[in-house]
C-alpha cells in the first residue's frame, strides 16, 4: 500500500499541518482524530484532506488515532471554513475554534486527560420484557400468577412495566427508560436473571419523534403575494431579500417557508443577532413547530451543545435551528432554506477573536454551496443588500405595510435646544415627550424611552479644576454607574469607587456631565412616580434569564417604562407599547463612521417600530439639537428609499461600501516609538502596492487600549478590482521580515469590518 498523509487543522491560530497516516487507520475527510503537537500536547485535529504526496521537511508525525464514527464535519461545512479562512484572512484552525464545541476539542498533556476531558455522550438504562414474554401473553400471565404470591415486589415491577409498554406511543420495541419504572433495582435485577426482563444500554441526547403538521395562520393577501414572490424569485437567484417594515408580517412568511421545507425533510438555519434577546421570536416557532426546533447560543451549556451537535450530525432532516452567528457551523446535511432575520443587524459580525466573519455574508456562501435557498430579511436593508437587491444579484420582495389594525406610528421631531431656550425641559425631557408620556400612561399604554449610553453618566467633571478621571489602561473618561458607586471603563471593564472629592484639587463638587440609561431611569421615576419601571440594557441584564425576566415583566404590563439601550430595539413584539422617547438622536448622528447615517436611521426605524404595534395609535418622539439634519427627516417619515438613496450616492462618490470592500489593519502595541515605527514600515510597502487604495495610517478616536497603543489603516478596494488579489499581495507584505522590537507589534486584519 503507499504512503497515506493527511492535511490536519488544530484548534491553533496555524494553517494545517501534514500528518502521516497509520496504514491501520480509515481516514477521511471532516474526521476528527487525535494528535500529539509536541511533547506535552493533545488536540483534536479535523482531516482536511487525505493524499500520497510526502511533505518537503524531514520528520514527519503519524497520526493513529480516530475520534467518533464518522466524519464530524459535513463536506458543506468544510467548504465553508475554506471560504472563510481565505476570505476573511484567518486560519482554518482559527475557524475551527470557533466551529466545534469545546468538549469535542480539549487541550491535554496526555492521552489520559485528553480522554478524560473529551466529550462522552451520556447513557441511560433501558427495560423490556424478556423475550417470548409479551405483555398479555400467557407465558407472562403464568409467570405473573406465580409471582404475585411469592415475590410482590417483582410482580409490581413487571406489571408496572407491561403497563408503560402496552400504552399508547410506546416505542415499537418496548424499551421503556428504567427511570420511569418506580420498583426498585434489586426487583429489576432478579427479574432481569430470570429472563423475565431485558435491559439495554443507549445514548441519551436523542429527541421525542415529531409532528408534521404545523398550524399557521392565513396569510394576508400582501403577505401571500410576498411569499408567493419569494419562491418565484428563487428559481433563478439563490438570495432574496424580503424588505417589510416592522410588524408586518416578516416573520409569518418566515415560518411558512419554514413548515414547507421541514415538512419535504428538509433543514433550516435562521440566525437571528441576539439570540438572548429572542425568546418571544424562538417561543413563537416552539409553538407551531415543537420540539424540532434547535436554540443555539453561547449561553447553553457546553454538555447541551455538543449533544446537539451529534443529534444533528446524525439526523435525518427536517430540522429547524434558531441561533446566533454561530449556528453557521453545526453540521446540517439536508440544508435548504436559510433566513438571516434583520440581516442589517451588525451583531452578525464578530469583531473579536479571529475569524472576523460576518454571519450574513457566511450564511449566503454556506446556501449556495449547499444549493439551499437564503432569505434576507429586514425592515432597514443594509446598503450592501440592498443594491444587491437593486442590481438584480438578489430578488427583492417588499411589505409595506403593518399587519391588521396596525399602523406606523406618528412621529414628532423635538427640537432639545429650543425647549432648553424656553424653559420647556426638566432633566433630559422635552415638555412634548413629558406631556405625551402623562397621556399614554393615563389611559394605561406603555412607554419605551432609548438612550444609547449605559450608566449614569458617560463622565465626570470636576467644577472646580476640569478634572476628569479616565481610565489608566484606555484612552477613554470612565463612566460614573450610580447603581454600584463606581467610575467604569466601558473598554476594558477597569472600575473604581467614585470619590466623594476631586483626586486633582480636593473640592467636593464634581458633575457627571452627558447621561445614560440610569440617569434617565432616576429622572423618569422622578417626572412620573407612580410609573412601574424597568431597565433593560447590559448591566441590567446580567444573564439571559435576567434578561428574559425584564422582556417578560415588560410584556406582561408588569411595568409602565422600559428604559433601555439598543438591546430594547431588537424585534420586540409588545403589544401595548403606545408611545417612543429617543432622548438624544445627536449621539447616533455624531459618529465618525461613514456609517453613521445609516446605522442612525436604523436604529430609530426599529426603536420606533416597537410604537404601535397592535392598534393605530403609535407615537414616536425623537429629541434632538439637529432638527433639520437630513437624517432625521427621513427616519421621521421612515421614508428607507430616501435614506439608501442620499446614503448610497455619498458612498459612490467616496468609494466607500457598498461601492468598495474594506480591509482594515489595526496595529497594536504597549510603546508607541514601536508601534509607529512599525506602522510606517508597513505603510511604505503597502503604498508601493495599493498606492491611493491605502488610507492612512490614522491614530483612531480611542488610541489606547488595554495599555496597548493603536494605530489604523484602510485598503479600499473599488468594486471591479481584484479583492482576492489584494488580500494575496496583503498577506505577503505581511509576512515580510521585520526587525526584531517591530516583530511583537500585534496585526489585525478585518475584512469588511463594521
Ligand atoms: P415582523 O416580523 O415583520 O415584525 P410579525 O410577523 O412579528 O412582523 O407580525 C407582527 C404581528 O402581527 C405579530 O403579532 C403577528 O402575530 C401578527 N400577524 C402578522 N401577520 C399575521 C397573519 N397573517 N395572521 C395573524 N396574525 C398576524
Ligand atoms: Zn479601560
Amino acid at each position: 500500500m503507499s504512503e497515506r498523509f493527511a492535511d490536519i487543522v488544530l484548534p491553533l491560530a496555524q494553517p494545517a499541518y501534514t500528518f502521516a497516516v497509520d496504514e491501520s487507520l480509515e481516514l477521511g475527510e471532516g474526521d476528527a482524530v487525535a494528535v500529539q503537537f509536541g511533547p506535552r500536547n493533545i488536540y483534536t485535529g479535523i482531516v482536511l484532506a487525505v493524499h500520497d504526496r510526502r511533505p518537503q521537511s524531514g520528520k514527519i508525525k503519524t497520526v493513529s488515532r480516530k475520534l467518533f464514527a464518522g466524519p464530524l464535519i459535513t463536506p458543506g461545512q468544510l467548504a465553508l471554513w475554506r471560504w472563510m479562512a481565505d476570505y476573511y484572512m484567518c486560519t482554518e484552525g482559527e475557524i475551527m475554534r470557533a466551529a466545534l464545541p469545546s468538549l469535542m476539542k480539549p487541550h491535554a498533556a496526555d492521552s489520559e486527560q485528553f480522554d478524560r476531558r473529551m466529550y462522552r455522550p451520556r447513557t441511560e438504562r433501558f427495560t423490556a420484557l424478556g423475550e417470548g414474554f409479551a405483555a398479555e401473553s400467557a407465558e407472562l400471565s403464568a409467570e405473573l400468577d406465580r409471582l404475585e404470591r411469592r415475590a410482590p415486589k417483582q410482580y409490581a415491577a413487571i406489571t408496572e412495566l407491561a403497563g408503560l409498554a402496552t400504552a399508547a406511543g410506546a416505542p415499537a420495541d418496548g424499551f421503556i427508560p428504567r427511570r420511569l419504572l418506580s420498583a426498585d433495582s434489586a426487583a429489576i435485577n432478579a427479574l432481569v436473571r430470570k429472563g423475565l426482563m431485558r435491559e439495554c444500554v443507549r445514548e441519551v441526547g436523542g429527541r421525542e419523534p415529531y409532528d408534521t403538521e404545523f398550524v399557521l395562520p392565513q396569510l394576508t393577501q400582501q403577505q401571500q403575494q410576498a411569499f408567493d414572490s419569494i419562491r418565484e424569485q428563487w428559481k433563478s437567484r439563490g438570495t432574496v431579500l424580503l424588505h417589510g417594515v416592522t410588524g408586518s408580517g416578516k416573520t409569518e412568511i418566515y415560518m411558512r417557508l419554514i413548515a414547507e421545507t421541514a415538512a419535504r425533510g428538509g433543514d433550516v438555519l435562521m440566525l437571528v443577532p441576539e439570540i438572548a434577546l429572542t425568546s418571544q421570536l424562538t417561543e413563537r416557532l416552539q409553538r407551531v413547530f415543537g420540539s424540532r426546533v434547535t436554540v443555539w447560543h453561547s449561553k447553553i451549556t457546553q454538555q447541551s451543545r455538543t449533544e446537539t451537535y451529534m443529534r444533528l450530525r446524525d439526523s435525518q432532516g427536517g430540522e429547524i435551528v434558531v441561533g446566533a452567528r454561530s449556528a453557521l457551523f453545526l453540521p446540517l446535511k439536508s440544508l435548504q432554506l436559510v433566513i438571516v432575520d434583520e440581516e442589517h443587524d451588525r451583531g452578525y459580525k464578530q469583531e473579536e477573536p479571529a475569524p472576523r466573519y460576518n454571519a450574513r455574508d457566511c450564511a449566503v456562501m454556506l446556501a449556495r454551496t449547499a444549493g439551499a435557498r437564503t432569505l434576507l430579511g429586514s425592515a432597514t436593508p443594509s446598503l450592501e443588500s440592498y443594491m444587491n437587491a437593486r442590481s438584480g444579484k438578489y430578488g427583492l420582495a417588499q411589505l409595506a405595510e403593518r399587519y391588521g389594525q396596525a399602523r406606523l406610528p406618528e412621529v414628532v421631531i423635538s427640537d432639545t435646544l429650543r425647549a432648553a431656550k424656553r424653559g420647556e425641559r426638566r432633566g433630559h425631557f422635552n415638555m412634548e415627550l413629558e406631556k405625551r408620556m402623562h397621556q399614554v400612561l393615563a389611559e394605561g399604554g406603555q412607554v419605551m424611552l432609548f438612550q444609547n449610553r449605559r450608566g449614569f453618566a458617560p463622565y465626570v467633571e470636576c467644577t472646580s479644576c476640569g478634572h476628569t478621571a479616565r481610565c489608566p489602561e484606555c484612552n477613554v473618561t470612565l463612566t460614573l454607574h450610580k447603581r454600584t458607586g463606581r467610575l467604569e471603563c466601558h473598554y476594558c471593564g477597569y472600575g473604581r469607587p467614585y470619590p466623594a472629592v476631586c483626586p486633582e484639587c480636593g473640592a467636593a463638587e464634581s458633575v457627571p456631565m452627558g447621561f445614560g440609561t440610569e440617569k434617565v431611569e432616576q429622572q423618569a421615576a422622578q417626572l412620573f412616580p407612580q410609573a412601574r419601571i424597568l431597565r433593560l440594557d447590559r448591566d441590567a441584564a446580567t444573564s439571559e434569564g435576567a434578561c428574559r425576566r425584564i422582556v417578560d415583566d415588560f410584556a406582561a404590563g408588569k411595568a409602565d417604562i422600559l428604559v433601555g439601550t439598543q438591546m430594547i430595539s431588537k424585534g420586540f413584539d409588545f403589544g401595548r407599547v403606545a408611545l417612543v422617547g429617543i432622548l438624544n438622536a445627536d449621539n447616533l448622528l455624531r459618529n465618525p463612521d461613514f456609517r453613521a447615517s445609516e446605522r442612525a436611521f436604523q436604529t430609530i426605524m426599529q426603536v420606533s417600530g416597537r410604537a404601535g404595534r397592535r392598534d393605530g395609535s403609535g407615537q414616536v418622539v425623537i429629541q434632538t439639537a439637529e432638527t433639520d439634519h437630513p437624517m432625521i427627516a427621513m427616519a421621521a417619515h421612515g421614508d428607507y428609499e430616501a435614506m439608501a438613496r442620499h446614503e448610497l450616492a455619498e458612498r459612490e462618490t467616496f468609494l466607500y461600501p457598498p461601492y468598495s470592500h474594506i480591509i482594515r489593519l489595526t496595529l497594536r502595541h504597549r510603546e508607541r516609538p514601536v508601534l509607529y515605527r512599525r506602522t510606517e514600515q508597513l505603510a511604505e510597502v503597502l503604498r508601493k502596492k495599493f498606492g491611493r487604495r491605502l488610507l492612512g495610517p490614522v491614530t483612531p478616536p480611542v488610541d489606547r487600549i488595554r495599555s496597548e497603543y493603536i494605530a489604523q489603516m484602510m485598503l479600499k478596494i473599488e468594486n471591479g478590482a481584484s479583492l482576492s488579489r489584494a488580500r494575496t499581495i496583503l498577506r505577503e507584505a505581511l509576512a515580510s521580515p521585520v526587525g526584531k522590537e517591530l516583530r511583537n507589534v500585534t496585526i489585525v486584519c478585518d475584512v469588511d469590518p463594521q
